[in-house]
């Protein structure tokens, strides 16, 4: 295990490895492990991110994996055709265990709480975080309690319990949640702060994409595109990049593109006015349940500023569209992940660069979802003659 601590991202202050679930406390800022000494990035051994045990701050014994990340880089054809990216490359999360990036996060989150000593864990969900989290707590064999949103897939409550965790859907999750914490001994696997603050561990697990990116391009990308609410999934690949220029490994890092969906942009809002804070957006909405937090954490917005990037949003349509678009090249995506390529289509990247967007989460997730945007009509024992002009 290497020599790390935890360190404000604001006033520089250190802390010792524990639950600081309101941030800094001397600040409020977020905390991110901070890393002494030089390191390697792999060792000979490990399942899924593990293998960058070297780079990750659980001591081996407390590690829990599912066999997370190790993800494909892929190249659609069709898809650059359609963008004129040639090099448009996308991270395709959806094959992790629970398909969605957040295994990586739970990966690292539930270790963190069996390192602190936790057997109980809390977490709210709009579904993919809730889904993982019930998956990795069955992993490390500690018990957990899922409040869902009132719009999250009534399949992923099922699957939360029959991981064996506990789905609850509530209206208002954050009182509940801080009392489970404070009165019931619970971790949680989430950020309690009013405004987000980047969860610490969970970040460390998303910094991986950053590592994986850089092995299997053999350099890192000149852009990358991540669909963001929280900010974690920006934060943490713009950390894992940093870090690889610390170790010497690249001497540049990518330009990073945070994207949203219009009816609910926070981000985009923030990024447009110059401003430090994301503020909250009054009437979310939008398919992209993912991605549809109120507002976000600081450092994404300030790792887009470090990265000369931007915030970008894409329309309902727009989001449909690169769902179907990435659909008919062999990816089915959720909405919050179509909303990656929706912005990269936009976003006038020139042609001869390199540009990685995140995808995020499976469409397999949400079968209402899947069924609201799809407009053909099936057949159903049809004769030859009326199967015969579609052949
Ligand atoms: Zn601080």
């Amino acid at each position: 295990m290497p020599d790390s601590c935890l360190k404000c991202l604001s006033c520089a202050a250190e802390f010792p490895h524990g639950l600081y679930s309101h941030g800094c406390p001397k600040c409020g800022e977020a905390l991110e492990v901070a890393y002494r000494g030089t390191q390697a990035l792999e060792n000979a051994g490990g399942a899924g991110i593990w293998r960058f045990a070297p780079r990750l701050p659980v001591p081996v014994e407390f590690q829990v994996s599912l066999g997370e990340g190790n993800t494909p880089l892929v190249l659609l054809p069709a898809v650059s055709k359609a963008a004129g990216l040639p090099s448009l490359y996308f991270k395709n999360e959806t094959a992790n265990p629970t398909w969605s990036f957040k295994d990586r996060f739970h990966a690292a989150g539930f270790s963190a709480a069996r390192m602190l000593g936790y057997g109980k864990v809390v977490t709210s969900t709009t579904g993919n975080h809730g889904v993982s989290a019930a998956a990795y707590a069955a992993a490390a064999g500690v018990k957990c309690v899922v409040f869902c949103h009132q719009e999250s897939s009534p399949l992923q409550r099922h699957m939360i319990g029959l991981y064996g965790a506990l789905p609850v859907v509530l209206e208002r999750q954050q009182a509940m949640l801080e009392v489970l914490v404070r009165d019931y001994g619970y971790f949680p696997a989430t950020t309690m702060a009013p405004l987000p603050v980047a969860n610490a561990y969970g970040v460390e697990g998303y910094k991986t994409i950053a590592y994986e990116i850089w092995q299997q391009l053999g350099r890192v990308p000149d852009h990358m595109v991540c669909p963001i609410s929280a900010g974690d999934a920006l934060y943490g690949p713009w950390k894992g990049f940093g870090e690889l220029r610390q170790m010497g490994l690249t001497d540049r890092v990518p330009v990073m593109h945070g994207a949203q969906a219009s009816g609910c942009c926070p981000y985009v809002k923030a990024f447009r006015a110059g401003d430090r804070t994301v503020a909250v957006e009054e009437h979310p909405h939008s398919i992209a349940l993912s991605i549809r937090d109120e507002t976000g954490g600081r450092p994404a917005l300030q790792a887009i500023y470090d990265s000369g990037g931007s915030a970008l949003d894409a329309t309902e349509e727009e989001i449909v569209g690169a769902l179907r678009l990435l659909a008919s090249a062999g990816i089915l995506v959720e909405p919050a992940s179509a909303t990656a390529l929706a912005c990269a289509l936009k976003a006038g990247f020139p042609a001869d660069e390199t540009v990685v967007c995140l995808l995020t989460g499976s469409g397999a997730k949400w079968p209402e979802t899947m069924e609201s945007i799809y407009d053909r009509p099936i057949l159903e024992n049809p004769t030859l003659e009326e199967l015969a002009p579609l052949l």
